[in-house]
């Protein structure tokens, strides 16, 4: 029987047991230890993005973004269907109700067309997931934006070194949350990060990481006592996950590179199936990079999908979907205007995700894609 290819693969560079080994022992293993600092100052000076803050999930950043844009009950946040729990959870945890928005025609990212009519008087907050790590149309999102007086957060969880016209996601919003988890392009198991662009939420922004109190500052050396002032939780993680994630940051540009290589090579082996019109592949705008967080491909109908998987399934090949509308949940059905969204369903019943991980080898990839020739070419027989 053929060896099973798994979809995901954490990878490890080698560093990181050294470095926990390290945070260990350096005596000070709870939250903005050294490593945390490390990590932190790595991002802000690769690309310029404002503070950021480590947390223990992409999950807890993005709660951090709700208290720090102040959503109360009965505010509106507009985000789209295609996503996460978590891009929407945050704000309904503070009493927010989520106006759903489409995806755009071509891509599961958010179609900023639809979202201006959703704009009313209470929406507070506009959420851009940069879906598979390419950019949401970031200036006419920023725009609107702008316009209307509404916070702008990015879900940046898939979105880690990729661009916008040359400017790194996670930069354009007054805030943005990005994910470690151990499905994403570098991780620490559970893990996440905050970036506050916004000078103004800055100071609070550390307030609410540490418990809702100033202890922060502190440990610097600015207060001579800290206690309560504002709402918090314990949102920082131990310096050993940060030491983890050093490790991997440390190697970020040979993840990259290798998965960029195993992206462009299914690109390539499928892209002649895309041109005989059997199946859709990625479509990049042309302001936008691809970090090769993910690859997927579009069939043409959900019996098509669920027959795809079947087959790879028994080839013993790990593909999988991936969301189902948000809207259309258990939790949110019944609270949703009702408004179809048809773009992202086609998405929900279509979409297929194949493996790609670091450790993935040229000819395990060679055997996936052989077998999705072997599959769209006795479809179309
Ligand atoms: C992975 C992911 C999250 C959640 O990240 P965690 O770190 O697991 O909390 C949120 N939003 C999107 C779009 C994601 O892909």
């Amino acid at each position: 029987m053929s060896e099973r290819i798994p979809f995901n693969k954490p990878y490890l560079t080698g560093k990181e047991a050294h470095y926990i080994y390290q945070a260990v022992y350096s005596g000070k293993i709870s939250g903005n230890g050294q490593f945390t600092q490390r990590c932190q100052r790595f991002f802000e000076e690769r690309y310029g993005f404002g503070k950021c803050l480590l947390t223990t999930s992409c999950t807890d950043a993005l709660e951090m973004a709700a208290l720090l844009a102040d959503i109360q009950p009965g505010d509106e946040v507009i985000a789209p269907t295609y996503t996460f729990v978590s891009t929407v959870n945050a704000f309904v945890l503070r009493g927010a109700r989520i106006v759903f928005a489409d995806s755009q025609e071509q891509h599961p990212n958010l179609d900023p067309e639809l979202v201006e009519p959703l704009i009313g008087p209470r929406t507070k907050a506009l959420v851009a997931v940069h879906y598979a790590g390419v950019a949401c149309d970031m200036e006419r999102l920023a725009a609107l934006a702008q316009k209307h007086g509404l916070f702008l957060i990015e879900d940046a969880a898939q979105a880690i070194d990729s661009f916008h016209d040359g400017r790194p996601l996670g930069s354009f919003g007054h805030m943005a949350a990005f994910s470690f988890h151990e499905t994403k392009n570098i991780i620490s198991g559970e893990g996440g990060m905050l970036v506050v662009n916004d000078e103004s939420l800055r100071r609070r922004a550390e307030i609410i990481w540490e418990k809702g109190t100033n202890r922060a500052e502190f440990y610097r050396g600015e207060v001579n006592k800290y206690g309560w002032k504002d709402l918090g939780s314990s949102f920082l993680p131990s310096d050993t996950i940060a030491a983890f994630l050093f490790a991997q940051l440390e190697n970020l540009d040979d993840i990259q590179r290798r998965r960029r290589e195993i992206w462009d090579a299914y690109q390539r082996s499928l892209e002649p199936l895309e041109r005989r019109g059997w199946l859709e592949l990625p479509r990049l705008p042309g302001y936008a990079t691809n970090n090769a967080h993910m690859f997927y491909l579009v069939c043409r109908d959900l019996a098509q999908r669920d027959r795809f998987l079947d087959f790879m399934r028994e080839s013993r090949v790990v593909a999988v979907f991936h969301y189902l509308s948000l809207h259309e949940s258990d939790y949110y059905r019944d609270k949703h205007d009702g408004r179809p969204l048809p773009r992202a369903a086609r998405f929900n019943d279509c979409l297929v995700r194949l493996p790609l991980f670091y450790e993935l080898a040229q000819a395990q990839q060679e055997r996936v894609c052989a077998l999705v020739h072997r599959f769209f070419e006795a479809e179309n027989a």
